[in-house]
C-alpha cells in the first residue's frame, strides 16, 4: 500500500542483526517494490544508531540479489546512487528482510563506479560458510548492477 510503515530488518548470513531502517512504501508492482526515507531518521546498526544526512529513494526486487538506494541531501539532486548486494528480499507487508552480502556498488552521477567490501566479502566466505551458489550470486549481482549502471539504464536512468 502506497503510504504505509514498512521496516526492513537485514541480517548478516547467521542472522545476527545488521541494518534495520524504516520506510514508506512509494509503489509496489509486486516485483519492484520502491520505498522512501527521509533523512535523519534514527537507523539501527550493528555499529550503533546513525541518522543518514540524505533522502533515500530505495528499489527491492523480489527477484533479484542487489538493491539500489538513490540517496540525495534534501533539496539537492542526486549524490549518489548505493547499491547493497544481498540475497532476494522477502517482503510480509510489514517487514522486508534479506542478507547482507558485503560487497557494495557505489555509482556517482558523474559515471565513476566503484565496487567496494570485496575483503569483507572474502572474509565472510570463511566466517560464514557462504554456499559457493551463494558467492557466485553475489558475484553475478555486482555486475549485473554494474552494468546496470554503465548504461545509465533503470534505476540509474532516474536523476
Ligand atoms: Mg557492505
Amino acid at each position: 500500500m502506497p503510504g504505509s510503515r514498512i521496516l526492513l530488518r537485514a541480517t548478516k548470513y547467521d542472522g545476527t542483526a545488521h541494518w534495520i531502517q524504516p520506510f514508506q512504501v512509494v509503489s509496489d508492482d509486486g516485483t519492484l517494490l520502491v520505498t522512501q526515507y527521509r533523512a535523519r531518521t534514527p537507523i539501527y546498526t550493528s555499529r550503533g544508531e546513525f541518522r543518514s544526512p540524505y533522502d533515500s529513494l530505495v528499489y527491492f526486487w523480489r527477484d533479484r540479489w542487489y538493491n539500489v538506494f538513490r540517496l540525495s541531501r534534501p533539496g539537492c539532486q542526486i549524490a549518489l546512487w548505493y547499491c547493497n548486494i544481498t540475497t532476494p528480499p522477502t517482503f510480509d507487508g510489514c517487514q522486508l528482510g534479506y542478507v547482507d552480502l558485503d560487497l557494495d556498488v557505489a555509482v556517482r552521477p558523474n559515471g565513476c563506479i566503484d565496487l567496494l567490501d570485496e575483503d569483507e566479502f572474502e572474509r565472510h566466505q570463511r566466517k560464514y560458510g557462504y554456499p559457493s551458489d551463494v558467492i557466485e550470486h553475489a558475484e553475478a549481482a555486482a555486475r549485473e548492477v554494474t552494468s546496470l549502471a554503465r548504461a545509465k539504464a533503470f534505476p540509474f536512468s532516474e536523476r
